[in-house]
């Protein structure tokens, strides 16, 4: 591969003046965790400890998954190999980063001289069964309330067992059969008062390169945790909790800081829901007005102004992203999303105003309850949007994934069929229409997705056997020679009754 390109802002440590070994590690592409606060977070924030080097690994894009970025060190060599799983598909890289490491893929098989393997991260804070037999412990919920606790257990002059009984102990850390008792997902009430990287890591590379990470050279900002929406399906709006919004004056000197120590001239906003924020419309204003760069995650319709998105256009963003989710307006109303079609369609009047060259419009397929009406009106209403505006229209239609502990929780997905024939017929019917571009993901991805969302520890063979075969077709693989019926728990309807695999998790 071409030779790996300078990033500023590393650090690297004398290793014999330091007590733990971590590697931070992302089993994806580089820019895709890159990309994301956590990597960020926990590199400044273990590297800030005198007795802790922290170094990053990544899957694919960097010289090697198994030695780190900023010295080579082996993965092996670490006390704490710690990975961050935003999707639950990555846990293939992940089984694969370990064994490539000399690591044994189960914690059954590790030995005193392992590395202790934790993993955090939304997809394990759901539910972390089918990932339990890989890890030695899951962090659930937010992970920077912990690993100060945890790297101390660590370099307690203990057996590696003890250390693991220890680590149990630690409220929001599950200790796959050590853990007693109702698991207590870990959030904080004001993030005001935790620690927000400001020294980030940048690549010295070019626009365009896949080393950039999806916001470009930017500082990532994070300006709220969780949602204070609960639209039935989704994730963000159930586990991390009631939005917090970071104040004003915080934010103001996160960035401050943040634009003196990494040679940024963007900011990248992240959280859900940002519109719902209070003095967004300030804060934008302020960045726009110090002559910042901004990006700004998708927005919900109902939170969109005239005076937002023109600032957000200002800022260089050039792109709205909204999710309508939904055809219907009755659809959205019984999945939880209450918009309406007049906000959604103000909202890219605002943006055509603003100046913006496109919109993103995020829709799902095969939620509880619709009907074919409800998949052929989201085709009626982008054709309707289309003749009405010269903006690009980007749509992009994902099928419905149930997700551990959302209202959607005892849901089945439908079939691979029906799933592709509800995507067929909105792809067929915008084929036509100007200035649309239209995105669907694989269906067969979002099967694998369901069963590793819903699944429970039994589905650890397949995965282990998946992780050697690699691709979509190594799961079809893996489900034969393991004799587990890995691509029906995303259809099973047993968990509409009774107690959920996932209930000791608890709030
Ligand atoms: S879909 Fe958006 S608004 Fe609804 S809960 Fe999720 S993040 Fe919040």
């Amino acid at each position: 591969m071409s030779q790996f390109p300078r990033e500023i802002n590393t650090v690297t440590k004398d290793v014999r003046q330091v007590n733990i070994l971590f590697a931070l590690c992302y089993p994806s592409t580089y820019r895709a965790g890159m990309s994301g606060l956590a990597m960020h977070l926990f590199y400044s924030a273990l590297n800030a400890r005198q007795d802790t080097s922290c170094e990053r690994y990544f899957r694919f894009d960097t010289p090697s998954p198994v030695r780190s970025l900023e010295s080579g060190r082996g993965l092996r060599d670490n006390h704490i190999v710690g990975f961050s799983l935003t999707y639950e598909i990555d846990i293939l890289h992940l089984v694969q980063m370990l064994e490539m490491a000399g690591i044994p893929a189960f914690a059954s098989d590790r030995e005193c001289d392992d590395p202790i393997v934790i993993i955090g991260g939304p997809a394990v804070s759901a539910n972390p069964l089918p990932f339990s037999r890989f890890a030695d412990a899951f962090v659930i919920g937010e992970g920077d309330l912990v690993i100060h606790d945890i790297v101390d257990t660590v370099g307690e002059d203990k057996s590696r067992n003890d250390i693991i009984d220890a680590i149990a102990d630690i409220e929001g850390v599950y200790v796959p059969h050590r853990s007693e008792g109702p698991v207590r997902r870990l959030k904080i009430d004001n993030i005001d008062h935790i620690f927000h990287p400001t020294r980030q890591i940048v690549a010295d590379v070019p626009d365009g390169s896949r080393h950039q990470p999806i916001f470009g050279r930017a500082l990532l900002v994070e300006v709220t945790r969780g949602c204070g929406h609960a639209c039935k399906f989704c994730l963000i709006g159930h586990i991390p909790g009631p939005r917090r919004a970071r104040s004003l004056e915080r934010l103001q000197s996160i960035i401050q800081r943040g634009i003196a120590e990494t040679p940024v001239k963007k900011l990248a906003l992240i959280g859900s829901s940002l519109g719902d924020m209070p003095r967004l419309q300030e804060l934008i204003d302020w960045i726009v007005g110090a002559g910042l760069q901004l990006s700004v995650p998708s927005l919900r319709a109902d939170t969109v102004t005239q005076e937002l998105v023109s600032s957000i256009a200002k800022g260089g963003q050039r792109t709205l992203t909204i999710a309508p989710e939904t055809g219907t307006e009755e659809l959205r109303r019984r999945v939880g999303k209450g918009i309406r079609d007049d906000q959604i369609e103000r909202a890219i009047d605002m943006a055509e105003s603003a100046g913006m060259h496109a919109v993103k419009l995020y829709f799902i397929v095969g939620l509880p309850s619709e009907q074919e009406s409800d998949v052929a009106a989201i085709a009626e209403m982008v054709r309707s949007l289309a003749e009405r505006h010269r903006i690009r229209i980007t749509v992009g239609v994902n099928p419905f994934v149930p997700k551990a502990h959302t209202r959607f929780e005892r849901e089945a997905q439908p079939s691979l069929e029906v799933i592709r024939a509800k995507i067929r017929l909105v792809e067929e019917r915008l084929r036509s229409v100007p200035r649309v571009i239209f995105e669907g993901l694989d269906p067969r991805e979002a099967r694998v997705q369901a069963a590793l969302s819903m699944g429970d520890e039994s589905l650890s063979e397949v995965i282990l056997l998946a992780s050697r075969y690699g691709g979509l077709g190594g799961w079809r693989r893996a489900e034969r020679e393991s004799g587990i019926a890995f691509f029906s728990v995303a259809s099973d309807t047993s968990r509409r009754e009774g107690d959920l695999p996932w209930s000791f998790i608890v709030d």
